[in-house]
């Protein structure tokens, strides 16, 4: 890990007494420092921290029009002992590098985006420490973005991008833990093409095909989507933000990375986890008719399932 810091431009005034952290949500709030570095001729440039502020862009930026952007998201978390601690962001960088292969973005080495994206993390973390909650359940979510920063309409990669990291204290994702996710299963549109599409990378227009089905989902009283295959609807992909898995008949399981689900951070250490502990999960083609059956065997739960609604 290089040690070396990068510059620092402090914010004159914190933003922090203006925040209610009993009030958190989602996303909603901002963090007072990012980092922030630029790729221009041919080379990544300028890491820096500076404060959390608007961005200037063209209105020609390719990017606005053609969404060639990638983002990743992990957390930093308060232990009960006092400590900070960062939830394996080098899977997370891993991933991000894969999502900028795939949308075109000259990124750098995988190992030297890890170390830039970690002490990037480490310092914001550092600057920025009384923004880290400490209730039980919340956390200082962490968002790197790379975003394509060239005015042109030409619909190719751009040859200049922006790498931003903000932070943004959080509160859990979903509101209702204790009663658990209620999901709708989707059976007309599809987030990610089966085949050589989109799927596997944290990019905004997998997030884009996802806001109609949403919002349709939460009209009628559901949290999430559960996504299905987009060949033949059939079988489970995964949730919203989330990867899936199911407990049936003792066996615990969850569709496979085939290159159209988001292979999720939490994903792999539940595997792990699982194998540690000498229960293997199995990963394999789940058809939602295979839940369906499954949940109706259930003893008492026939009654709670209106239509293809879990
Ligand atoms: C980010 C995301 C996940 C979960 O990823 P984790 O690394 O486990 O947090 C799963 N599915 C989608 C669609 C996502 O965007």
């Amino acid at each position: 890990m290089p040690s070396s810091n990068f510059p620092v431009t402090a914010v004159q005034q914190s933003r922090l007494s203006r925040v209610d952290f009993d009030q958190l949500g989602f996303g909603a709030i901002f963090s007072d420092h990012m980092f922030s570095m630029s790729y221009q001729n041919g080379e990544w440039i300028n890491p820096e921290i500076q404060p959390y502020q608007p961005i200037a862009l063209e209105p020609g930026v390719s990017m606005l029009h053609y969404g060639q952007t990638v983002f990743d998201g992990y957390k930093a978390f308060r232990g009960v002992d006092g400590e900070v601690r960062i939830f394996r962001p080098d899977m997370n960088a891993k991933r991000l590098h894969d999502s900028c292969r795939r949308l075109c973005i000259p990124i750098m080495d995988a190992a030297e985006l890890s170390d830039i994206m970690i002490q990037a993390t480490r310092q914001l973390i550092e600057l920025d420490q009384d923004w880290i909650p400490r209730q039980l359940g919340q956390s200082l979510y962490v968002r790197p973005l790379i975003i394509g920063t060239e005015a042109t309409l030409e619909v190719r990669a751009a040859n200049s991008y922006r790498f931003l990291i903000m932070t943004s204290p959080v509160g859990s994702y979903f509101t209702n833990l204790g009663k658990g996710v209620s999901l709708r299963v989707e059976d007309r549109f599809t987030r990610a093409a089966s085949i050589g599409g989109l799927g596997a990378a944290k990019t905004a227009a997998n997030y884009a095909a996802s806001l109609l089905p949403g919002f349709e989902s939460k009209q009628q009283g559901f949290d999430q989507v559960l996504w299905l295959d987009g060949n033949e609807h059939r079988y489970v992909e995964e949730v919203g933000a989330m990867n899936i898995f199911f407990k049936i008949g003792g066996k615990v399981i969850t569709p496979p990375l085939g290159g159209s689900i988001l292979p999720g951070v939490v994903r792999n250490s539940v595997l792990t986890l699982l194998e540690d502990w000498g229960q293997p999960a199995e990963e394999r083609r789940i058809a939602i008719d295979e839940v369906v059956q499954a949940f109706r065997a259930l003893p008492g739960c026939q009654h709670r399932l209106p239509g293809r609604g879990l």
